[in-house]
């Protein structure tokens, strides 16, 4: 697990309690994650890079990594659980509807720019992200990686 120095600077200039981005490739488990330091406050964000595609597919997990922070749904508890109840309270939409709007991805109505579709389009598909229906609307796919062609 390696710290990612640039990324863990833009962490915290969101917020002082956040000490490190880390990329990883344990290829198994979420792509991205929260944890608190042990016995600490401070969070860690901890991304599998090694199971993502491209640069977009890295950035969004961390911004959506990093929007569970800022949106205060890591505040109980250490480690922030996909349980049942996590989803049923939206908060995986919440965090990616901030991650791409952080990214400058949504236009005022909060719909994906067509410039943005093809990048967003292909992190929907290679993260089997729950993107909120209609983000997307009225973009035509194929939205696979382009990455080496
Ligand atoms: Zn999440
Ligand atoms: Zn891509």
């Amino acid at each position: 697990m390696k710290v990612n120095l640039f990324l863990t600077d833009v962490a915290k200039g969101y917020g002082p309690d956040i000490r490190a981005v880390y990329f990883h490739g344990r290829e198994q488990g979420p792509l991205g994650a929260v944890f608190r330091f042990k016995g600490e406050a401070a969070f860690r964000i901890e991304i599998d890079a090694a199971r993502l595609e491209c640069v977009h597919q890295k950035l969004f997990v961390f911004f959506h990594e990093l929007g569970h922070i800022v949106l205060g749904h890591c505040n109980t508890g250490n480690i922030l659980k996909n349980g049942p109840e996590h989803l049923a309270r939206g908060r995986e939409d919440e965090a990616n509807t901030w991650a791409l709007n952080e990214m400058g991805s949504l236009d005022s109505g909060g719909r994906v720019k067509p410039g943005d579709a093809h990048c967003v389009g292909c992190t929907v598909k290679a993260t089997g992200i729950q993107i909120k229906s209609g983000l997307l609307e009225g973009q035509s796919g194929p939205f696979t990686c382009n990455r080496g062609q």
